[in-house]
């Protein structure tokens, strides 16, 4: 597609280093290569999140560092052009001060003067809380910037997406080897996208799968008993390919170049 984003920033808001990948590694890396700046802002290090280094187990200041470092690997991965990291408790986002959040998100808005923000949908991907509260805290956030608000989408993974993963990982298990259990640390791979609200953006980034699946590999910390690691790049285009996005309904709306992305227009 001949599309010049060089006008355009981008910035991603989500809660911990591999939800960027997860949730909208296609878009961030397709916009990314037509010339968008791309930016992620996570919330946390992630330092409560599994662990397969004995040197940093959950909880500890070491994991974040390590989930950092995983996050700057998946950043390169993706393309982005900058990344930034706040130090909010991994697991305590509900309970952090709503306002300082706001305050936060709002900042860096500002000082990169994004005009597209993507975040989790209310559904938070599979419902985890500190997604939850990101979804809200940004919507607020953006709400409160009135005329200078940027559009703002909401990423969610469709239904059954995450199934297809765990199925082709079982699949290519060898017999008597480990098979897996998890989709980073998420037991329940239909807890993706089963209750999401419908997307108003369906996007083929099939294109981009292959990046998404590479930067989602440099979150190693995540994928003890993952699937992730047990497909192959072939299978990505068709199991990480589809993104799904809703258009927040604020009184911001208006055209972006999502538009001119999608697959279909579902609203
Ligand atoms: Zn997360």
């Amino acid at each position: 597609m001949n599309l010049d984003l060089s006008e355009q920033v981008v910035l991603g808001i989500f809660a911990h280093p591999d939800d960027e990948s997860i949730a909208a590694g296609g878009l961030l890396a397709w916009t990314a290569a037509l010339g968008a700046r791309v930016v992620v802002l996570s919330l946390t290090h992630g330092e409560q999140g599994g662990s397969i280094d004995p040197d940093a187990p959950a909880g500890s200041f070491a994991l974040g560092e390590l989930r950092s470092r995983e996050l700057e690997a998946a950043g390169e991965a993706l393309g982005l052009h900058d990344i930034r990291l706040l130090t909010h408790p991994d697991g305590m986002l509900p309970w952090v001060n709503a306002a300082t959040l706001e305050q936060d998100v709002r900042r860096v808005i500002e000082e990169i003067r994004a005009r597209v923000v993507v975040t989790f949908d209310e559904d938070g991907l599979y419902w985890h809380p500190d997604h939850v509260a990101t979804h809200e805290r940004v919507t607020t956030a953006v709400a409160a910037m009135g005329a200078d608000a940027p559009a703002l989408y909401y990423a969610s993974t469709p239904a059954g997406a995450m199934r297809a993963v765990m199925n082709m990982a079982l699949d290519r298990t060898e017999p008597g080897a480990q098979p897996p259990r998890t989709i980073l640390g998420v037991d329940n791979p239909d807890a993706f996208g089963s209750l999401a609200p419908n997307p108003t953006h369906v996007l083929d980034t099939s294109e981009f799968a292959r990046r998404k699946y590479k930067a989602l590999r440099c979150h190693r910390s995540q994928q003890r008993t993952c699937a992730l690691p047990h497909i192959s790049e072939e299978d990505t285009p068709r199991l990480l390919g589809i993104e799904h996005y809703r258009l927040a309904p604020l009184g911001t709306l208006r055209a972006t170049f999502l538009d001119r992305l999608r697959l279909t227009h579902s609203r």
